[in-house]
């Protein structure tokens, strides 16, 4: 017997249908992600990354093809996905302590294990001081830590990062992904990023799969072995994170 994935995608193809016509967004998926790493894709803008993260989350249902974790279609599975998009979500009439309960109180979930795991988080990475106030008082950095503890709070199976860091300065940018990636690894959080910035893709991910354009496919996938180094702009000055980027970068222009 073949050991299972945490995630298998086998054969996914999706077709948009509008009244007058048919896109093929995604041609033929097939990719696999294992507990507790770390998988970047990267692809030509429009190329159906969002799309695939969708399917992941079950929210869209693919054409054909299948989607399971841990063995089981996704469709049987609930609330085991986290997200994190762009925007960071936050309510900005809610305080940091009652967005980071949204996610509990939109699923109904009343466990005290589970309001003691949201302390611990809050403890474990400095949001005590600021659970009383509003996201509109928080830096952009700060309110992406805030939409990414909310996230962890439901304890999900994988987080979905949906160019997270897209909408960040260059300078607070650097300290954000420092701070999400060492987050995410402490936590022993398996994540699937969608990210256009390859230097981003190198530098974070276990495995880096380049898609196709539209209809995609899966192109080519790479594995590093940097994710060994804590600190990312030490990653970056390594001869394997050089080539790695170089490698993508090849493979995104033919
Ligand atoms: P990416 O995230 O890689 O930029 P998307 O997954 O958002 O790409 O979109 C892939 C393709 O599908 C694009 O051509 C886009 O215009 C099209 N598309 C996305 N969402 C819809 C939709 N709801 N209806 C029709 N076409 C869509
Ligand atoms: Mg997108």
């Amino acid at each position: 017997m073949t050991k299972s994935h945490l995630l298998e995608l086998k054969d996914i193809t999706l077709n948009y249908h509008t009244l007058k016509d048919e896109t093929k967004a995604l041609e033929n998926i097939t990719m696999y992600v294992d507990t507790k790493e770390f998988i970047s894709i990267v692809g030509p803008s429009g190329c159906g990354k969002t799309t695939l993260l969708s399917i992941i989350a079950g929210i869209l249902k693919p054409s054909g093809g299948t989607v399971t974790l841990n063995g089981k279609p996704i469709s049987e599975t609930k609330n085991q996905i986290g997200y994190m998009f762009q925007r960071d979500h936050l309510f900005d009439w809610r305080t940091v302590l009652q967005n980071i309960k949204l996610g509990l109180e939109i699923t109904h979930n009343k466990d005290p294990k589970n309001n003691e795991y949201l302390h611990e988080l809050i403890n474990k990475y400095g949001l005590s001081e600021f659970i009383g106030k509003y996201p509109h008082h928080l830096s952009g950095g700060m309110r992406q830590r805030v939409a990414l503890i909310r996230t962890l709070v439901l304890r999900p199976e994988i987080l979905l990062l949906d160019e997270p860091f897209g909408a960040l300065d260059y300078q607070t940018r650097k300290t954000v992904i420092q701070d999400v990636s060492s987050i995410i690894t402490r936590e022993q959080k398996t994540s699937i990023l969608v990210t256009h910035d390859l230097s981003e893709a190198a530098s974070l991910s276990d495995r880096i799969i380049v898609l196709s354009k539209r209809p995609s496919v899966v192109k080519a996938v790479f594995k590093t072995n940097l994710r060994s180094i804590p600190n990312i702009e030490e990653r970056k000055r390594t001869d394997e994170y050089k080539q790695v980027v170089d490698d993508i970068w090849k493979e995104l222009e033919n």
